[in-house]
């Protein structure tokens, strides 16, 4: 056997990013930065009033209070151009609306009343009070972002702001996911002895989670010409493959085989410290990566993610390519016997009315029992040992939401 770090970094080691593509910022959320991006202009554009009020100069309230001559009003997207804030006067101004020559801050509404053409103010203001600078949020010239960072709603907002409509962006990786076995099925009525290949669209649905786009290769029956022809066309036109079925130690089908011969040698079959997913291949066919994960739903789902999930990062140019591992408390005991493997238990964390993270197990841990696996939202990392008790502190992988209090 070898470490769970041992088969990452033999996996991890070849992925650069895809080609960069050019987007349009409103179609090219969830896609990687291929570097900073530099604001050509401030932000925002210009100086102007954060609430409802009245532009003046801050140095006549400070004995409130105090009657200003009402000199004008400027809206949202009006200019301020041609306005004079005169001596002993103020300017009514909206929420957004580019501030007169000379106004020090800005008096909320609440702050006043209104008296024929007279504004009272009631409050004394410092100095800059209620006014945005030009620049303040995002200043002209400055670097932003870096390589990697994922276009979230918020980046994309922020480029909107500096005047970005076009972005360069890493590509995604088209990714072919293929069953084999004779034992699949996809025959509405079971013969004796089939199962329905439910790894495919579990796989596919994990693919496109990562951000990858699936292509969908179907299933291939335990038939050397099949097989190969199959992986052969996928790692011709696909930036990375998946299959599931025949890498186990004991398999007696032809995946090996075949993969063997087609990566010229280069499949790497390992038996990794981990329960469930101990066996697991990894290899190129002409260059693009084959990954061989175990049959058995379970297995596949975890080597997915220990595997295959941050090697799809990697090829989006992504800077962050692992989920979080966090501490929690352990509410169920999780046991287990010593056996040289790290143990990923399939659980459900959530927080308590305090905040909390909490981990319970969930369903039997077979790596062939899929029922667990849709009602969790987390791994349990197990080290090897006797397991932990409720109330134990255990790492969970976070691998979706979590049902919280807000
Ligand atoms: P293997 O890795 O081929 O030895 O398969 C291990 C176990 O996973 C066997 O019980 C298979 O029947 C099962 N299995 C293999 N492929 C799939 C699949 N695509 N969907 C569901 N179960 C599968
Ligand atoms: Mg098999």
């Amino acid at each position: 056997m070898i470490s769970l770090g041992e088969a990452q970094a033999f996996t991890f080691g070849g992925f650069t990013p895809l080609p960069a593509v050019e987007l349009e910022v409103t179609s090219a959320a969830g896609y990687y930065l291929t570097g900073p991006v530099v604001a050509a202009t401030d932000v925002p554009p210009f100086s102007n009033t954060a609430v409802d009020g009245y532009a003046l100069h801050f140095e006549t309230t400070a004995a409130p209070p105090v009657r200003l001559h009402l000199a004008g009003e400027i809206a949202a997207g009006a200019t301020s151009q041609g306005v004079v804030l005169a001596a002993g006067s103020a300017v009514r101004v909206l929420t957004g609306a580019p501030l007169p020559d000379g106004t020090s801050a800005v008096v909320m509404v609440e702050d006043t009343r209104l008296e024929g053409d007279e504004v009272v103010v009631t409050k004394a203001l410092g100095e800059g009070e209620n006014i945005r600078e030009a620049g303040s949020d995002i200043a002209r010239g400055a670097s932003l972002f870096g390589a990697g960072i994922r276009l979230t709603p918020g980046v994309l907002g922020v480029l909107t702001s500096i005047g970005i409509t076009r972005v360069a962006v890493f590509g995604k990786p088209r990714v072919g996911v293929i069953s084999t076995g004779d034992e699949l099925s996809d025959e509405a009525e079971l013969a004796p002895g089939k199962i329905y290949d439910s790894n495919r669209p579990t796989l596919l649905g994990l693919v496109a989670e990562a951000g990858a786009v699936p292509v969908d290769l179907g299933r291939v029956r335990d038939d050397k010409a099949l097989l190969a022809a199959a992986f052969s066309e996928a790692a011709r036109n696909l930036d990375a493959v998946v299959t599931t079925g025949g890498v186990s130690v004991g398999d007696y089908d032809y995946t090996k085989v075949v993969l063997e011969e087609l990566s010229g040698g280069s499949m790497r079959w390992m038996q990794v410290a981990i329960k469930p997913a101990k066996p697991y291949a990894f290899g190129y066919i002409g260059g693009t990566p084959l990954f061989g994960l175990p049959g058995n739903p379970v297995s596949s789902v975890v080597s997915f993610e220990l595997f295959v999930r941050p090697a799809l990062l990697m090829l989006q140019g992504a800077s962050a390519t692992r989920r979080p591992v966090v501490s929690a408390t352990a509410a169920t005991a999780f046991r287990r016997r010593p056996d040289g493997k790290l143990h990923l238990n399939r659980a459900l964390a959530s927080t308590t009315p305090e905040g909390e993270l909490e981990v319970r197990a969930v369903g039997v841990q077979g790596s062939h029992v899929l029922s667990g696996l849709a009602s969790s939202n987390c791994l349990a990392l197990i080290p090897d040992g006797n397991g932990a008790a409720a109330g134990d502190r255990v790492q969970v992988m976070l691998t979706d939401e979590i049902r919280g209090n807000l």
